[in-house]
């Protein structure tokens, strides 16, 4: 694996290499690596020549400063994990690598509802952010493909809409869910649970397939005892949401929509976790 910190270099190596043909995947990631950032990996080693994964703690995303503080931070055992998938490459750039003019007064995207929505509306800016680095990132590593989580299923809308809103032709690929055996969705933020929060975390799950089963047959009572898991495990709830899995807009009568998306997202002590199930 190359490690690249400077995007000049960085192009200059893909230039080489692309001209004979070969294609790029692109794993963006913010590091605390674990089996579900791996599993992207892997899928771009299936699909593309050439794998690029860059690990990034982006300080324009995140709208509270303390999680950006306790952001997890294991780039030595990173190394390690990307190099052992076979990853090609590793773009390791700093902030005034990407931000070159500061991180004030960055550019703004038209991203429409995905930003009044659920996470949008409860981290305000936040997309805005992974706009401002997404659109560096993209622009750096040019990939063929994009590989990204359906963990963070409103952000995969965002950044299709990214793309187009940039006319770019890389294609977006969203990555299933990899979970612990418990069914907890696998996550950086994850570390940072005490033994008794990890313990409650499981809830989510369980509330996603509790609404997989039931929110067909009966919306609203799925929707109540969902909840009802959620704060039994002690869960301060942000949303707990059965959405248009197109447009991520409420749904209440399931006719209405062609696909349905269970989204939840809620802290535990001060951890903020989500998660989603397509129906
Ligand atoms: P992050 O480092 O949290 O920004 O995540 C980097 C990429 O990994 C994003 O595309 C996430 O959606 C994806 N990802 C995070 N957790 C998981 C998971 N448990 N399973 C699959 N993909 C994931």
């Amino acid at each position: 694996m190359i490690i690249f910190q400077h995007s000049a270099d960085l192009t200059k190596w893909l230039n080489q290499e692309t001209a004979s043909g070969r294609s790029v995947g692109f794993v963006p990631t913010m590091g605390a690596l674990h089996a579900g950032h791996i599993s992207l990996i892997a899928i771009s080693n299936l699909e593309t020549d050439i794998t690029v994964c860059s690990i990034f703690v982006n300080p324009t995303q995140f709208n509270d400063p303390k999680d950006f503080q306790k952001y997890p931070i294991t780039l030595e055992k990173d190394i390690a994990m990307l190099e052992a998938a076979g990853t090609d490459i590793l773009f390791l750039p700093g902030v005034s690598e990407l931000y070159p003019t500061g991180t004030r007064g960055l550019e703004h995207y038209d991203l429409g509802s995905l930003e009044t929505l659920l996470e949008g509306k409860y981290r305000p800016g936040h997309f805005q952010g992974v706009c401002q680095v997404m659109s560096r990132l993209l622009n750096i590593v040019r990939p063929d493909d994009l590989f990204m989580g359906q963990k963070d299923y409103q952000q995969c809308m965002v950044i299709q809409r990214l793309l187009t809103l940039m006319d770019l032709p890389s294609r977006l690929h969203r990555c299933p869910i990899i979970r612990e055996s418990d069914g907890l969705a696998m996550s950086s933020r994850n570390l940072r649970l005490s033994p008794k929060q990890r313990a409650n975390a499981t809830a989510i799950y369980r509330a996603l397939l509790l609404l997989s089963q039931q929110f067909r047959a009966a919306p609203t009572t799925a929707l109540v005892a969902a909840g009802v898991i959620l704060k039994e495990a002690e869960f301060q709830i942000d949303y707990l949401s059965v959405a248009d899995a197109a447009t991520l807009e409420p749904v209440t009568d399931p006719a209405d929509a062609a696909g349905l998306v269970a989204l939840i997202a809620a802290f535990q002590g001060e951890v903020r976790l989500i998660d989603n199930m397509i129906l």
